[in-house]
């Protein structure tokens, strides 16, 4: 019999992990929402689509490369934006570093994990609140003690604060899943009825406030109806995060008329979304953890670094030493 794996979360970490596995172990995905792709997101809402988790990625391996080269054919990302703007208090200046392909998924940031993901087995909807060990291997429960399965291994790519409070209290990877640090982000959403004709694409903003602007409109895919996403910085997020969230709407909007002069305050859409875990300051700095003795693992971007490619070169790592282990098993 095949050696059953749960892994917890389909974000570009789980599902590349998923497809390494899948042919030589019983593979199952557990997903607490709806969607695939975790912070890889994108919501559409009142016709507007945006993508208010990561912005773009870039490729650099040479296997990840293949990845996305392929999902591009297949129609399940593209290249965006054709530059990086940064705007300043006093204007616009055009990203100088030498160009390299930044993609999105599509139709939207979430594309190419559901493109990925064809064939794996996901369990959505299914929060994996508590692990229990059972007769060689755990057993999986959600937050009502509804009874998910019993599995020989586990592997979380939850952030690591989330997975911490999974793991066992003698998991040997405790203490450098306790040294990451994570920063929370807050996503302003604006829902406009005409183009905002700003000149650029996409821009890092230098502000006490806000990191970053995405003109949704000006991607493949979404040019249905004009959209803006904008980032919080990410300390301001964390000094800010228990905070009204109407409060940070106006703070946000305020600075936002700063930098460019508009008042987006009565616009067709406006929303908020406040990541608790968004970006990586510091990693644990090893490509993943796994604790043989329990037969429960970790892997994700927060193992290695803050960004999309280092999920995958996490999950890449540990799939590596679980298909020799499966091979021996
Ligand atoms: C606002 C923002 C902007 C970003 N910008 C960029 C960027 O421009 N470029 C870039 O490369 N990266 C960016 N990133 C980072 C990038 O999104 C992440 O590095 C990457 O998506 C992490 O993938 P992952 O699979 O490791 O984790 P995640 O995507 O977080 O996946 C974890 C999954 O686990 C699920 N989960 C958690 N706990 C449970 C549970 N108990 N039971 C079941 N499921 C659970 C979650 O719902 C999620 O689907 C950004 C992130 C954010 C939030």
């Amino acid at each position: 019999m095949k050696t059953s794996i749960a892994i917890i979360g389909p974000g570009i970490a789980g599902i590349t992990l998923a497809r390494a596995l899948v042919s030589s172990a019983d593979v199952t995905i557990f997903e607490k929402s709806r969607g695939l792709g975790g912070r890889m997101a994108n919501r559409r809402r009142a016709g507007f689509t945006f993508d208010h988790g990561a912005q773009y990625f870039t490729a650099r391996s040479e296997v990840f490369r293949s990845v996305v080269e392929r999902a591009v054919e297949a129609g399940n990302a593209g290249i965006w934006p054709n530059a990086v703007h940064t705007l300043t208090a006093d204007g616009l200046v055009t990203d100088s570093r030498p160009p390299e392909p930044r993609y999105i998924g599509l139709p939207g940031m979430s594309g190419l994990a559901n493109g990925l993901a064809e064939g794996l087995q996901i369990r959505k909807e299914a929060t994996v609140a508590a692990l229990k060990r059972a007769e060689n291997g755990w057993s999986l429960t959600d937050g009502e003690g509804q009874d998910l399965g019993r599995f020989d291994l586990v592997i979380s790519t939850a952030p690591a604060p989330q997975t911490i409070r999974l793991m066992p209290e003698a998991f040997s990877g405790r203490e450098a899943l306790a040294s990451v640090r994570i920063s929370g982000c807050f996503t302003l959403m604006i829902g406009l009825d005409a183009p905002p004709d700003l000149g650029f694409q996409a821009a890092r903003i230098n502000d006490e406030i806000l990191s970053w602007i995405a003109v949704e409109a000006s991607k493949p895919s979404h040019a249905d109806k004009a959209a803006l996403t904008i980032h919080s910085r990410n300390d301001w997020a964390e000094a800010n995060l228990e905070r009204d969230r109407d409060e940070v709407k106006a703070e946000m909007l305020a600075s936002l008329k700063r930098l460019l002069g508009r008042d987006f305050s009565n616009a067709a859409w406006l929303d908020l979304h406040r990541w608790r875990y968004a970006n990586v300051d510091k990693p644990a700095g090893h490509p993943f953890l796994f604790d043989e003795a329990f037969g429960l693992g970790a892997c994700g971007d927060w193992c290695l670094g803050n960004r999309v490619e280092a999920a995958v070169e996490s999950a890449t790592a540990l799939s590596k030493m679980l298909t020799i282990r499966l091979q021996g098993a």
